[in-house]
């Protein structure tokens, strides 16, 4: 079965850049073309983003501690969080997109 099947009407329906719009189990999601019901990237894109997000969060409290320890970090400090930033938005969408099978959204108020 393909990573990009709806999981409700089993067509082949979405492409990689809508995959990494739908998000994770956390979200919404985004509806099926074929058939309207949300889907959302399941427990393996989810989990990954929950790691990522910790891991960069890491890198920001290091690179925040170490910022005065010289003057490259002192110059850089700055650049490094807002690229941490961006990575966080940018990575867990590019591995969406290409990874991860897509499940039902379980959120109740997907279904109002
Ligand atoms: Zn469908």
């Amino acid at each position: 079965m393909s990573i990009y099947t709806c999981p409700h009407c089993g067509e082949k329906t979405f492409t990689p850049i809508k995959k990494a719009l739908s998000g994770t189990m956390k979200s919404k999601g985004k509806p099926c073309p074929k058939c309207g019901k949300l889907c959302v990237n399941g427990k393996g894109a989810t989990i990954f983003e929950a790691i990522f997000f910790l891991v960069a969060f890491a890198f920001i409290v290091y690179v925040y501690l170490h910022g005065l320890d010289n003057v490259w970090m002192y110059t850089h400090e700055v650049p490094i969080v807002l690229g941490i930033i961006v990575l966080m938005f940018v990575v867990p969408k590019i591995v969406n997109a290409f990874c991860f099978k897509l499940v039902q959204s379980i959120r109740l108020d997907a279904y109002k």
